[in-house]
Order: C-alpha cells, then structure tokens, then sequence
C-alpha cells in the first residue's frame, strides 16, 4: 500500500470492546472511524468528508441491523464504492450467504483473530483499489485511443473515428440530420500496381484533403479507416459528396482518366437512429454493395428497409431488452375520428420507444426484428397492460372512457392464448371488455387463417371488439370478408393509389367504392386510417365512410396531451355503436347495396325504376326493375332487346330526354325531373315523367338511375 495515502475504515458494532479491539488492530495502517450502530454508520458514509475506504459492520445492532445497512447502501449505490466485510458471530449458512447477495465482499466469524482481521481488511483494501486503477487506465486508454490520428493522411484513426462519433452523438450536440458516409476507393490495389505506391499513397492524402477542406466549419469527423477506406460523419448535405468526387474526378485526369478508380460512397442517413457509429458506418458500406462497376452513379443511400440479418439484429435486440428494463417504451395514442362532425369517437395505442439517447423511435425500426425473432410478445403484452392501467386511472379520476384498440401480433396468437390474456387484464383492472379493442392485420389471416379465426372468434365471445387492422395491405380478396368474423374493417389509404392529382385517383376510388359496399352488404362498420387530406375526406363521405383515424384530424400523441384533448367534451362523441347507423347519410349507393331493401320493397316503394349509363352523348339501360318492365309491357314492349331500343327511341326523338340526364350530372343536386314523350313503335304516344338522379362518374361513364311515371292519363 502506497505510503503517502492513508486509507480509511470504518468500524461498525455496537459492543464498545469489540470497536476498541479492532481499532487498536487497525489504527497503525488506517484512519479508523466508528459507529455503534446501523444508523450512525450510514451517516459516516454519506460525509463525503470521511471518505470511508472500507467497512467492517455487524450484524446484530440495535436501531438497525447489518442487513438493513446494506440494502441502504445498495439502494444509494454506496456499496458500488465503500467495500464491505461483515464481522458477525452468526453461524447459520442462510444468513451468511444473505450477506454476500446484498453485496458485502467478505465474512468473518466471531470471535475473531486480530491479526487475520488486519490481514483481510489490507487485502480487501488494496484489491479494490487495483480494480480502481485499472478502470481508470482503461478510461485514459479510450480518451487517448479517441486522440489517435493516422501519420499519412492527418484523419482520426479507425478506434478513434469511432469513438469520436459516439462521443458527439451521446453529447447530444447533433441538432440537425447527420450522415454517416463510407468511402472506398473502387480497384485501388490496381492503382497501386499500374501507377506504384507513392502516387497510390498521393491518393489517398488527396482524398483526406477533400474530407478534411470540405467538413471543415460543421461539426464533422473524419476518419482513415485504413487500405482505401475512409468515413465521414457530418451534418447532412449530398453536395458535399459532390464537390469531393468533383475533385478526385479532375486528379485521376492526371491518370489518364481512369474512372474505373473512382471513389464509392455508401451513405447512412442518421435520423431516429438506435445505432452506434460502427453499425451506421457497416450500413453505409451495405448500401455501397450496388455500386462497383456502375460508372454513371457513384453513390447509394442505405434503405432500412431493406433491414438485412446481420449482427445488428442482436445489437438491437439487447438494446431493446434494456430498453425494456428502463422502462423506455410507452404508448402513443391517435384519435379515432368521425368525420360527418370531426368528434373523437376512440383511439388506437401505438408502441413508441423513448430511447435514452436516439429519441423517439418508430415501431417501423425495431417491431420487424422482433416479430422475425419472436420476442415480441413481451413488449406487446407490456403495451396492453400499460394501456389497462391508464384506462382504470381514466376511470378512476371520474372520466368516461373511450374505446382504446391495441395492436395484435400474430405471434402473439401463435405464442399463447391471446384472448385468455386479454380476459385476465380486464378482470385485474375492473375494465368491461368494450373498453378495449383488438386489431389484427390482415396479413396475419393470410399465414395462419384457421388459428387466427379461432382466436378472433374467441375474443368476440368474450365481448372484444376485433378489428381488422391494414385491409387492402395483402391483396386479399374482397371476399375474404365473408369469411372473416370480425366486428371492424380497418381500411388503409396507403395501400391505395390516390393522391391529389384527380386523373390517377380512379382506381383507388374505385376500390374504396367498392370495399366500402361490401362492407355494407355485410354490415361491417369500417374505419378509414391514413386519411391526410381535406380532398380524402371529401371524397370518403361522398362513399358513405363516416370513420377516420389520421394525421388530417390527429398524429399519435402522449397519454397527456390525449387525455387534454377528451376532456373538453365538446371534442368526444360517446356511445359510438349506437350511432353508427343514425350518422351515417343514407347514401344512395349503399341504400341500393345492402340487402336490407329486396327487390318487391323497391319495387313497391319507388315503383318504376331504372339505371342508365351515359358515355359521350349515348345513353343505354344497365338494369331495371319490375315495374319498369310493367310500364313498358303496357306499351307493347316485351322482350329486353325491346326495352333496350326503347331508350334509344326516346333520345332519338326528344332532345329534352338528353336534357334531363345533362342537368342532372351538371346541377349540384344531382337530379332533374321533367316529362318526355314517347313514340312506341305500335304508334302509340305516351307521356312519362321522369326524375333522373346522377350517382356518379367513371371513366368517361356516368352511372344515374331513374323512376318513370306513365302521365298520359293524368
Ligand atoms: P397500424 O396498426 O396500421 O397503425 C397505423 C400506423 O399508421 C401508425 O404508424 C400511425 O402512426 C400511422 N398513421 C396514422 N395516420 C396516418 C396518416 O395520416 N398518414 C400516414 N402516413 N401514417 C399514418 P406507427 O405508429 O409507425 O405504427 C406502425 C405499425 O406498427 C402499426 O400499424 C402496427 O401494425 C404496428 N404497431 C404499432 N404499435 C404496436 C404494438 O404495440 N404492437 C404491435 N404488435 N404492433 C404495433
Ligand atoms: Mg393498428
Ligand atoms: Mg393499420
């Protein structure tokens, strides 16, 4: 022990000879400090004056006991520090070994030889202090390691890169996106060979030069990573590269052009990014996978997703795992929305991952790998309570709550009784099982339908909500639907083609229409997620779609500021169920689609009655009803291909019949009624009322349907 520093212990026990015994033992080679008893060692401890270097304690103390000073010292990370040998005539293996979990380092027996006390205590004393001393080295080593520059180009070396980025990126000094770019030079052993070492070495400063001139003024570094690898973390800017590979194109003119030994450059963006500065550099050198032998282009940005099954996985995984254990992850909530009068009708929770220096992280980053390994049934059976426990607290502070839907994995289905679980969650916190809405993706249906089906039929009995999650995601069969059980269709807009330009909208329209009737022949309410703009609201409520969840009405947002939001009453609309039918327009399209009217009750109710199709100035007869044919039959006109010519009869001879269809697509009501005379072949005249509605337009075609009167009497 080095002579200069005198080292200090402090002697625990509340029998004064026994204090007296070991401090007469000890005062020769140490500061010695006592305390009779659990609390007053504690507060010798604490003085950061004493700087207590070791701590012989008792066990059996009045106040309190040895045990107790220790789970202190755990809880206050003392231990982490101040050493501890327990000095106790206790015997019993059991309360001997409790010592030793709660940390003390060593165990001696009363009554005890003073010379082996001594003993013990200097070689406890100094094997803590070499452990010290090491971690201090070790420390010094990194700092020197971050300060090691290469002698031929004057950039940081490869450990010190590294160690560079990672230390700006935990300083928490990076305000804007930074990338993280991986440079090799394309063929340079041959550059060596044909032009010889020196100018290959020539090169390289060359290169180094470019770095250092161009970063030179932001907050960058740059690195020589060794043979013809260089990386640069810098604040984000494309140009950059640019003006570099400018530069290097201009000097291998000195080489005879030789293109074919131009730099490549492998681009990380870095933006909510979980990784360290070694793994966005080995993303940057996957990105550069593409570029040897393509001249044209010289370089390739990293695409996460196209996530690859590398040793970052595993990173990720461990890191997800602590962030578990931190308590880093939570929910977002996003607003389920009515469109007809913008109320919050629910929401959905969606995982977010609070990390402790990248931020908030998307599902997007880290869900695929843990659903590939499986691991994510830990995290999604963490959210589900998580959002049980919010409920119950929304409840308990008098509020009414609204129905949350969660996400369901299915792995999740796969890894164990899904609905069992959801029971034992609304039972522990008192919750009614409409509270909580369940969604699965369409996709999950795709891979393992008998399963999921029994799941879902499952959680229905047991009073859940199951909704199906990304409808229109996997390509499925609008008739799926008839198979599928489920209480909700989530339809998203993302996996369907419009966008503000009108001309392309067609198609996505189209299948919206069309999913949004088969919703209402089987009559599934529908939720339309993904909606962003005013132009998608218009046109969803012109189909019938009164749902909404998207960044047009909300972005998820934290339990608080959702919970501010649904406090003003004014902004929520309860009882959703109930009102599904009475806020929704009686759509004429949906009116026709469902089943509810059959075919006598339109024929009673609206009597005759017909769809036409107009294309350019033509119009044709797409279907008719019962009574349609009557009027006509009463005309002499029997068969359909006789029916069929009628129309044609009526627009040949009467331009007022064109008329009617013209004002109805153009009025802003959408119908137009008036009558028209009609020449039957049998060279009878007739006069029909007609009140044509316009339904809508596709492809150059618009669909109306009609009733027509026979007046020639009245
Ligand atoms: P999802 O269940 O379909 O959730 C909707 C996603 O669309 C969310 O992405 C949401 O933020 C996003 N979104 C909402 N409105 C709009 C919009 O108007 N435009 C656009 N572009 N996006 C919108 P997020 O939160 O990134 O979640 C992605 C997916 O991750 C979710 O898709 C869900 O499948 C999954 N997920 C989220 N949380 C959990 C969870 O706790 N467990 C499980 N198993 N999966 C989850
Ligand atoms: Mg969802
Ligand atoms: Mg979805």
């Amino acid at each position: 022990m080095s002579k200069e520093k005198k080292y200090s212990v402090l002697v625990v026990d509340d029998s004064e000879i026994n204090r007296e015994i070991l401090t007469s033992i000890l005062s020769a080679d140490f500061k010695v400090y006592e305390a009779a008893d659990g609390v007053k060692a504690l507060e010798v401890m604490r003085d950061s004056k004493k700087k207590v270097d070791l701590c012989l304690l008792d066990i059996m103390m009045p106040r309190m006991d040895g045990y107790e000073v220790l789970s202190v010292m755990n809880k206050e990370h003392i231990i982490d520090y101040i050493p501890v040998i327990v000095i106790s005539g206790e015997q019993e293996a059991e309360k001997v070994e409790k010592t030793y979990d709660l940390g003390a380092l060593d165990y001696i027996l009363k009554p005890f030889e003073p010379r082996i006390v001594r003993r013990r205590v200097l070689a406890t004393v100094m094997l803590f202090e070499k452990q010290k001393e090491l971690s201090y080295k070790l420390k010094v080593q990194m700092e020197e390691n971050s300060r090691k520059v290469d002698e031929k180009t004057g950039l940081l070396s490869y450990a010190s890169f590294f160690f560079a980025c990672d230390a700006l990126i935990e300083s928490g000094k990076i305000e804007e996106d930074y990338f993280m770019v991986a440079i090799d030079i394309e063929h340079f052993r041959l550059f060596n060979d044909w032009f010889g070492r020196e100018e290959g070495d020539i090169y390289l400063q060359e290169l180094a030069d470019c770095l250092k001139e161009y970063s030179a003024g932001t907050r960058s570094i740059c690195g020589y990573l060794g043979g013809d690898n260089f990386a640069l973390f810098a604040p984000y800017d494309l140009s950059l590269i640019d003006r570099i590979q400018e530069r290097i194109i201009d000097m291998l003119e000195n080489y005879g052009q030789s293109i074919g030994f131009g730099p490549m450059y492998g681009i990380f963006e870095v933006r909510d990014s979980i990784y360290d500065a070694q793994l966005m550099y080995d993303n940057a050198v996957t990105a550069m996978a593409d570029i040897p032998g393509n001249y044209h282009n010289r370089i390739a940005i990293y695409d996460p997703n196209l996530l690859k099954k590398t040793g970052d996985e595993l990173i990720l995984l461990s890191d997800v795992q602590r962030g578990m254990d931190a308590k880093e992850f939570r929910f977002f909530l996003q607003p389920k929305v009515n469109m007809l009068n913008g109320k919050i009708v629910g929401a959905e929770a969606l995982v977010r991952w609070a990390h402790r220096s990248k931020g908030l992280v998307s599902p997007g980053i880290f869900l695929p790998v843990l659903e590939d390994n499986g691991f994510i049934t830990n995290l999604d059976r963490y959210i589900w309570e998580e959002v049980c426990r919010w409920l119950r607290s929304w409840i308990d502070r008098g509020r009414d709550p609204l129905p949350i839907s969660v996400n369901v994995s299915q792995i999740d289905i796969f890894a164990g009784d899904v609905s069992e679980y959801f029971e034992h969650l609304i039972k522990k916190y008192e919750l009614s099982p409409d509270m909580l809405d369940i969604e699965i993706t369409e996709s999950a249906y795709a891979k393992e339908y008998s399963l999921i089906n029994k799941t879902v039929d499952k959680l229905r009995k047991a009073g859940f909500k199951v909704l199906l999650d990304d409808f229109g995601s996997a390509y499925s069969s609008l008739n799926m639907l008839r198979n599928i059980k489920v209480d909700v269709l989530k339809l998203d807009m993302k996996f369907l083609d419009t966008n503000e330009d009108r001309e392309n909208n067609e198609k996505g329209i189209s299948i919206i229409d069309s999913i949004v009737g088969m919703s209402n022949q089987l009559g599934l309410p529908m939720i339309v997620e993904g909606v962003e703009r005013l132009d998608q609201v218009e046109m969803l409520t012109k189909l019938g779609c009164v749902y909404a969840q998207g960044f047009y009405y909300y972005k998820p947002m934290p339990v608080k500021k959702f919970e501010d939001l649904i406090r003003d009453d004014s902004k929520v609309e309860h009882e959703v169920e109930g009102k599904i039918e009475r806020y929704k327009p009686l759509h004429v399209m949906e009116f026709l689609r469902t089943n509810l009217f059959t075919d006598s009750m339109i024929n009673e109710v609206l009597g005759p009655f017909a769809f036409y199709e107009q294309k350019g100035e033509r119009i044709s007869i797409v279907r008719v009803n019962e009574q349609y044919y009557r009027v006509f039959n009463m005309l002499g006109e029997v068969t359909e291909d006789e029916i069929v010519s009628s129309v044609n009869r009526l627009q040949n001879d009467n331009s007022d019949f064109i008329e009617l269809f013209n004002n109805a697509s153009s009025a802003k009501n959408k119908s137009s009624s008036g009558c028209v005379q009609y020449n039957s072949p049998k060279g009878t005249a007739k006069k029909l009322y007609f009140r044509v509605f316009f339904l809508h337009e596709r492809e150059g075609r618009k669909l109306f349907c009609s009733t027509i009167w026979d007046i020639t009497d009245l």
